[in-house]
């Protein structure tokens, strides 16, 4: 149960309490005792009673000796009559609606809904691993692969060597026989390294579809708990569970968050996670390899696991999940427009081709993104024109369509993007521009959208100086064409900024010679000490500022003089995207002469 169910669940009971008290004082004050009619009568005619209260055909009476009784009365009428007379002080009410079910409405419906609650929380508590009741019980989560629809390799696309390395993993979960007969050890452990959203996941679902055996799965973060000991219990009980279901995967995403060195950090070491790490290694240890569990763990940081969690007989094989190429972002694209009417102008690989950095998830959410869009447009199909659109969103973000923006600013962000697209035209070397466009989106009043042709594993020095002259593009725009300066550039010069000081630090770009400058510790909350350790001297740091400032100072004036060289394209095409808003790269071709030099 989360917090704010915990707290309305305690509301509730207070509530009902109070219900229930209410009504306990609200009916009757005293108690009445049971008479028979027989004696009632003989009360009356002695003359021994005080006073009475009718409640439809009961009679609440007190007597003179200040005994209470009840009893029921056929003719009502009669006796109140007789009563009165007799000086006796009546009270007749009118017969209270009291069949059976609207008693239990008023003086039960509350405790009704208390006890059904009650039971209806035990039991969430019960399923979500409750911290309350079940203390230390894991979060796992268990699949069985159902032989119909489970998931295997031919879901995961584009990543195919890795696939070759865990066919090795199945085999072993299929016919562990066949490895120890010969005496060899089956390992225990697969650490699979990628980035977010690569498919680490969906790979272990499918080796584990693959061999056709469960998948058991938790999150290292839901070990790490506010109760020392509790990520312990749990690492138990999963191993337990496993041990149950074997042949089977363990599956521990964001090993990280458990794995992390011991003893490392701010504060010393975390008591809580250091144990729950013992107790994973403990387990590690713990089980035969003929039990045959793989246990798969997820990470993308295994810089900082702790050396023991690699060691032999623990996660020992390493399987690094990269980011898809362009063959394998076409192959991930085909997977997931399978099940979606594409139109016939979609090219998927243009698609491919134009979304380099793309991770899987990333495709598989510009997938959904295009269809959604479509389905808005009412639309049978999804087009390339759907595509384009979601891959606006998904790259920049979606358009803040009400936000007003003054004329001036309009202009201003006109001319500075304009800038960009100068530049980058001018310059050999540069990425291609796809479009450019005036509408904000995110943080940003415009954009331009400058794609690699491929995908680029290294870059030369050539390339990185005129990247930060087209960042600088934008600035020298405003300045030459407008006169003023705006803050619009800020996070232009940032990332120029970022690229000369890693060219100097950790590149080797600059006269500083092809050295690692880079102040160790970059996560010192991770870290192994804290106080930040330099690796160069006071005037090194000097000299590093003053070849990041040259860098990013000649980047500003090359796109500077190329502004001045062509005020007339950067006129033209401010002008066209104040009336158009978006400029595609073909008629970017056109407006500054280009068409035949170079095709984006
Ligand atoms: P990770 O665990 O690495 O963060 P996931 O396995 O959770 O990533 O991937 C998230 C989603 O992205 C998957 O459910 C799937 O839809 C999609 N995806 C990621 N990689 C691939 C791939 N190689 N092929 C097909 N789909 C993928
Ligand atoms: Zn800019």
């Amino acid at each position: 149960m989360s917090p704010v169910y915990r707290n309305a669940f305690l509301w509730m009971i207070i509530i009902m309490l109070m219900v229930l008290l209410f009504n306990m004082f609200n009916t009757k004050n005293y108690t009445y005792s049971n008479l028979d009619y027989t004696h009632f009568v003989s009360l009356v005619d002695s003359k021994q009673i005080k006073a009475a209260h009718f409640e439809g055909n009961y009679a609440y009476i007190t007597t003179t000796d200040n005994k209470r009784y009840k009893t029921y009365v056929p003719d009502v009428k009669t006796v109140a009559d007789k009563l009165v007379k007799e000086g006796v002080d009546v009270n007749l009410k009118p017969k209270e609606n009291n069949s059976l079910l609207t008693n239990i409405l008023i003086y039960w419906a509350p405790m009704l809904v208390f006890i059904f609650l009650w039971f209806y929380f035990m039991n969430q508590m019960n399923r979500g691993g409750g911290r309350a009741l079940s203390f230390g019980k894991s979060n796992v989560r268990m699949f069985i692969s159902d032989p119909k629809n489970r998931i295997t390799f031919k879901d995961v696309a584009g990543v195919d060597e890795v696939k070759d390395e865990l066919l090795e993993v199945i085999e072993f979960l299929k016919n562990p026989k066949k490895f120890t007969k010969i005496g060899a050890k089956i390992p225990k452990g697969v650490l699979l390294v990628g980035a977010p959203g690569t498919g680490k996941t969906l790979l272990a679902k499918a080796v584990a579809g693959e061999a056709g055996v469960p998948f058991l799965t938790i999150s290292g973060s839901d070990f790490v708990e506010m109760f020392v000991g509790v990520g312990a219990s749990r690492v138990r009980d999963l191993f337990n569970q496993a041990k149950k279901n074997a042949p089977c995967i363990i599956f521990i995403d964001e090993i990280d968050a458990v794995g992390r060195q011991r003893g490392a950090g701010i504060g010393g070491g975390n008591d809580e996670r250091e144990q729950t790490l013992n107790q994973l290694l403990v387990e590690m240890d713990g089980f035969q390899t003929d039990t045959n569990i793989i246990v798969m763990a997820a990470t993308n940081r295994p810089d900082v696991l702790d050396p023991a969690l690699l060691r032999p007989g623990r996660f020992d094989r390493r399987v690094v999940v990269p980011k898809p190429d362009v063959r394998g972002r076409l192959e991930i694209l085909k997977v997931h427009t399978k099940k979606i009417p594409l139109g016939e102008d979609v090219d998927l690989e243009v698609i491919a081709k134009t979304t380099s950095g793309f991770v899987g998830a990333d495709l598989a959410n510009l997938v959904n993104e295009a269809a959604l869009i479509a389905a808005r447009r009412n639309k049978t199909k999804v087009e390339m024109e759907d595509f384009d659109l979601a891959k606006d969103k998904v790259l920049l973000g979606p358009e803040r369509k009400n936000v007003i923006i003054s004329d001036r600013e309009k202009r201003i962000t006109a001319y500075h993007e304009s800038g960009h697209v100068v530049v980058a035209k001018m310059l050999p070397n540069t990425d291609p521009v796809h479009k450019v466009s005036i509408i904000p989106r995110g943080m940003a009043l415009g954009v331009t959208q400058q794609l690699p042709e491929d995908d680029k594993y290294t870059y030369d020095k050539e390339y990185l100086l005129n990247r930060i002259a087209v960042l600088m593009g934008g600035r020298a725009a405003e300045e030459v064409m407008i006169g003023s300066i705006t803050t619009g550039a800020g996070n232009d010069i940032e990332r120029a900024t970022d690229i000369a000081r890693r060219m100097v630090c950790e590149w080797g770009m600059s006269s500083l010679g092809p050295l690692h400058l880079s102040d160790e510790n970059k996560e010192v909350f991770l870290g192994r000490d804290i106080a930040v350790r330099r690796t160069f001297s006071e005037e090194t740091a000097r000299q590093i500022d003053a070849e990041v400032r040259k860098i990013v100072e000649e980047g500003y004036m090359i796109a500077v003089n190329i502004i001045k060289e062509n005020r007339e394209k950067i006129e033209k095409l401010a002008q066209r995207l104040l009336e158009k808003e978006v400029v595609e790269a073909k008629e970017i071709d056109e407006i500054l002469g280009l068409e035949d030099d170079r095709a984006a």
